[in-house]
């Protein structure tokens, strides 16, 4: 993906991106990133700065480092979550999956590894950007790429063909269609569909995974619609087209 595509709503104001990392170089190869992308770019260097800036510029979207000098970046996220509602991407170093894990629980909308890609960031922005404008509205018939689901009438169809789940599966691909193309964790999974006495038995979530990824395949690959991000969750892929051949 070209770093020049455009961001949502340019004939309006140009969404703002909070970037709060302590590494220069990271900040200046987003800045260069994000203005080149449309956006109005803001940066922080520590949690404090962080706090300011959200205090006083409407931010967009907040693309978040975990390892801050002043503080946790998970602990300002839980901050920030009390208080704004937006979107937040975490930004963190490879093998910090609990740390991820907990970013989501947390209320992160996704998260990226570093290095990072700018074509995958930017694309991520855009999609959490996106979803904060649909989750206004409570509709009863849910799409998602090939997907769409009819909750009143529990009626499931991939690519326009019938698909018959158990009333779990179904409970399951609601909330994943709900968060489409975001990270879902086990245990947040397993609070949605479950229930909060479940504890720690994720592998329920694993097993009902299993069968409804079976269910959810799409014909040339059988690729699912389901990706397994290892160690963290589950993905509903929100880039695969709602019919064959498109
Ligand atoms: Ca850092």
């Amino acid at each position: 993906m070209s770093i020049h595509s455009s961001p949502p709503n340019l004939s309006i104001a140009p969404p703002t991106v909070l970037v709060v990392e302590d590494d220069y170089a990271i900040r200046k190869y987003l800045r260069i990133a994000l203005e080149a992308a449309g956006y109005r770019y803001l940066e922080a260097a520590d949690a404090g700065t962080a706090m300011k800036q959200l205090a006083s510029e409407a931010v967009g979207a907040i693309v978040l480092d975990l390892g801050l000098p002043d503080r946790d970046g998970i602990d300002l996220l839980r901050e920030i979550r009390t208080t704004f509602g937006v979107p937040i991407i975490i930004i963190s170093a490879r093998g910090q999956e609990r740390s991820k894990i907990e970013a989501l629980d947390a209320g992160a909308d996704d998260y990226l590894t570093k290095p990072l890609s700018t074509g995958e960031l930017l694309a991520r922005l855009r999609a959490v950007m996106r979803r904060k404008q649909d989750d206004s509205s409570a509709e009863q018939v849910l799409a998602a790429g090939p997907i769409t689901m009819d909750i009143v009438r529990h009626q499931v169809t991939l690519r326009g063909n019938p698909i018959s789940l158990t009333p779990l599966e179904f409970k399951l691909l609601e909330v994943l269609v709900r968060h489409a193309g975001r990270v879902l964790t086990h245990r947040f999974l397993l609070r949605e569909v479950w229930g909060s006495g479940y504890g720690n038995r994720t592998h329920y979530v694993r097993i009902y995974m299993n069968s409804l990824r079976r269910k959810l395949q799409t014909g040339e690959k059988g690729q699912s619609c389901i990706s397994t991000e290892i160690g963290v969750g589950y993905r509903l892929r929100d880039d695969i087209e709602p019919r064959a051949g498109d």
